[in-house]
């Protein structure tokens, strides 16, 4: 992989034809997470386009006037002109690869990917989701010198990762944001040698033959599979939500509260989530209103006092969401009063929806033995319904669903499969 700097950035990208360009730091996972694909598909695409890379840090200038904001950023070139897509942040291999045939005529795509060549990988341990179950599982069958690979759709950390910030997990006087904590955990497995295979597209998991296959050409076998999928916001299911996801409705507030400074948001939900969020969401906009179905908050009563004595925040109870409209630049959200069956209107900048989660098992469910709300059944040490397959955190059936029991659970599955293997 050729290195250049911005003095070669002339001769190399803009009189370079076809080119990709990736502007890395170091010290950052997500730019370590993205360099074997990038030289994978060097080795598949170099004859057609020419991949270089930059020192983001060393050449700064260059990478602001080319608008590159954060590391690693990919840009494309096509005889001198820059082309409108780059990539960014966790970024897979399936998004380059998108980028880089639609630069390329469709037989010549063809005749490459041909010579994709299958890869087949064997470890003792395959963990599915890198969030704090399947990190605490990595460090400790790591410490146990048990070769184990992590698998994640994304990049490390789940759901802590978007928590603005953590006041219960035990060993830090001082609440720590979100992202920070699951960095450091992700940090501490990686640096004992588990295997990080994240931002990857999950083909198919075969829990039977314990086979994972990535990226659709990778495949990837192990003795024991410990499923740490965790789990992702519900939907509210009503008309215009679908429409209106990601452009105006949010199920993440660190990730978008940001984008309301001085405006008006309503918030759905009452429980801790939805409690501690809007008060999160209360540091940049102007007016909030909580939409709660119930006649009193179930978030804990530290949280609620914090609501409470926030002046900005006003709470509707006993009313829920019917619709979401886009009205220009506004979203009006109806509501209905559970008590008198009148429908209202509340217009505002932006909704946040925190309504509880769902377990990740869509490409395993079938496979499993659930409870009546889809999570995993587990014994005592995580095994679930299939030999040798574990289960760890939110995904699995129980009553509390914390960092803390996630890292106990990851802690439980390790320390059987060990005495295991041993
Ligand atoms: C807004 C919010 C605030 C919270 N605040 C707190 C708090 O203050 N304190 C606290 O203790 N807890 C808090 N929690 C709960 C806490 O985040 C979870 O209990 C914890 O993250 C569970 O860890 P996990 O490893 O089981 O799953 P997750 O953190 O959900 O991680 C699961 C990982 O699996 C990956 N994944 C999903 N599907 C697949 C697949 N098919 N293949 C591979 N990987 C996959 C995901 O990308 C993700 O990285 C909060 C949760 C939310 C949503």
């Amino acid at each position: 992989m050729k290195e250049i700097s911005k003095e070669e950035f002339e001769k190399e990208v803009i009189e370079g034809g076809k080119v990709v360009l990736d502007f890395y730091s170091t010290e950052c996972p997500p730019c370590e997470a993205v360099a074997p694909k990038f030289e994978g598909l060097s080795e598949l695409y170099g004859n057609d386009i020419k991949f270089v890379k930059m020192f983001r840090q060393q050449n700064k200038e260059l990478a602001e006037k080319l608008g590159v904001k954060s590391s690693p950023t990919l840009l494309f070139f096509d005889n001198g002109v820059q082309l409108p897509k780059t990539l960014n942040g966790g970024i897979k291999r399936s998004d380059i690869i998108d980028q880089l045939d639609s630069m390329l005529p469709a037989e010549r795509v063809k005749e490459i990917k041909s010579q994709l060549k299958p890869i087949v990988s064997e470890f003792d341990v395959l963990i599915l989701g890198a969030g704090p179950g399947g990190l605490t599982a990595g460090l400790y069958l790591c410490q146990s010198k048990i070769n184990t690979v992590l698998i994640d759709i994304a990049l490390p950390g789940g759901n802590v990762a978007t928590t603005h910030e953590v006041s219960n997990y035990p060993g830090f006087i001082d609440p720590q944001p979100g992202y920070m904590l699951s960095h450091n955990m992700s940090e501490q497995t990686k640096l004992c040698g588990t295997v990080y295979k994240v931002a990857v597209d999950v083909t198919k998991i075969d829990l039977e033959k314990k086979e994972v296959v990535i990226d659709e050409f990778e495949t990837i076998k192990a003795k024991r599979i410990i499923i740490a999928t965790g789990t992702s916001p519900n939907l509210m299911g009503i008309a215009g939500e679908r429409e209106l996801k990601g452009k105006g409705i949010s199920y993440c507030a660190t990730c978008d509260a940001k984008y309301y400074g001085g405006k008006e948001v309503v918030v759905i939900g009452g429980g801790n989530s939805a409690v501690e969020e809007a008060d999160f969401i209360s540091k940049f906009a102007s007016k909030i209103t909580i939409v709660h179905q119930f006649d009193a908050f179930t978030a804990n009563k530290q949280a609620q006092e914090k609501l409470f004595a926030n002046p900005i925040i006003s709470t509707l109870f006993e009313h829920e969401p019917r619709s979401f409209v886009r009205d220009g630049n506004k979203i009006i959200t109806e509501i209905e009063n559970l008590k008198t069956k009148e429908i209202t209107k509340l217009t505002s900048d932006g909704v946040f929806v925190f309504i509880g989660m769902k377990p990740n098992i869509e490409m395993f469910k079938d496979k499993l033995v659930l409870d009546s709300w889809g999570y995993v059944k587990t014994d005592e040490d995580m095994r679930t319904s299939i030999q040798g397959v574990y289960a760890v955190g939110d995904v699995i059936s129980k009553k509390y669903r914390q960092i803390t029991t996630a890292v106990a659970d990851g802690t439980i599955a390790a320390i059987a499969i060990a005495k295991e293997l041993d």
